[in-house]
């Protein structure tokens, strides 16, 4: 098993009810408890509306909890606000579903990468080239993507771009919410490929959200299942998965990814 470094964070109990109007209530999270240390990919797993991207909103504070701690290296950073809060974003950086609609298209490809840069004043204009260049580099994607716009790439070299821009703050995590659901499966392989590497070489952790547990099963460390807001089980391999809902989320992706090769344990379904 990989070895992972000390904690960088806790959410601690964290709920999240949406008020529906007409005294309807939504609990798109039931007091989860997430740990996350350095190096580390914890994968959240679960089916479309199971609260995983509310998580990953609030772990980046764009939404708010309704209750609920948040302790990142020791440090209750629950109530932080204001100044303490943009510097705290720094730390944890997010890769969305889809990067078409990720990016501005007026906007280059190294200013789309050095804008976190810019928005806290942590680069000169005439440096954001090289900047842009040495980011490309690192996610393998030739340098002169640099003055192009992203609107005629492909789906991966988009998303490629996404993560190096995710990388420009050197975050300690970055939350990829369904970062490689909608690309081809040869394609997905070489951008977790690619999340493998940049791991080993800069140890950054990874929240990986995703609604396949074979596909988590062979990127993360360990697994948070949820279903309707709630922790299910907490696995480090799927051959450890006991509850009922774990097994018909194999069950469900087993029969869609039949023709691509995916061999589960038999066990698991006897
Ligand atoms: P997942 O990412 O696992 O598909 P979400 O976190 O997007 O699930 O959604 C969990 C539940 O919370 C869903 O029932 C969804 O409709 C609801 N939800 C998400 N965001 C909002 C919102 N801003 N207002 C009201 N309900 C929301
Ligand atoms: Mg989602």
């Amino acid at each position: 098993m990989k070895n992972y470094g000390e904690e960088i964070l806790q959410m601690v109990d964290i709920c999240k009810v949406f008020d529906l109007g007409d005294g309807k209530k939504l609990h798109a999270a039931e007091n989860v408890n997430v740990t996350i240390h350095k190096g580390e990919t914890v994968g959240i797993v679960g089916e479309s509306g199971s609260g995983k991207s509310t998580l990953a909103k609030m772990l980046t504070r764009l939404y708010s909890m309704t209750s609920g701690k948040i302790i990142f290296h020791g440090k209750d950073i629950t109530d932080l606000k204001g100044e303490a809060l943009r510097q705290h974003r720094k730390s944890i950086q997010m890769v969305f579903q889809d990067p078409s609609t990720a990016f501005n298209p007026k906007q280059r490809v190294k200013e789309i990468i050095c804008e976190p840069l810019e928005n806290f004043g942590m680069i000169d204009k005439k440096d954001v080239e090289a900047k842009a260049k040495e980011m490309l580099r690192l996610v393998d994607l030739p340098e002169d993507f640099a003055d192009r716009y992203p609107n005629n790439m492909s789906g991966g070299q988009r998303q490629r771009i996404a993560i190096a821009r995710a990388l420009v703050l050197e975050p300690e995590i970055i939350v990829c919410d369904e970062a490689t659901s909608a690309l081809d499966v040869s394609v997905q392989k070489t951008v977790l490929d690619l999340l493998v590497r940049l791991q080993k070489e800069t140890h950054v952790a990874y929240m990986f959200i995703c609604h396949d547990l074979a596909l988590a099963n062979s990127f993360c460390d360990n697994i948070v299942i949820m279903q309707h807001g709630k922790v299910v089980e907490k696995i480090h391999d799927l051959r450890e998965a006991k509850d009922p809902y774990s097994k018909k989320l194999l069950a469900s992706v087993f029969t869609i990814e039949e023709g691509k090769n995916k061999v589960l344990p038999d066990e698991l379904f006897n």
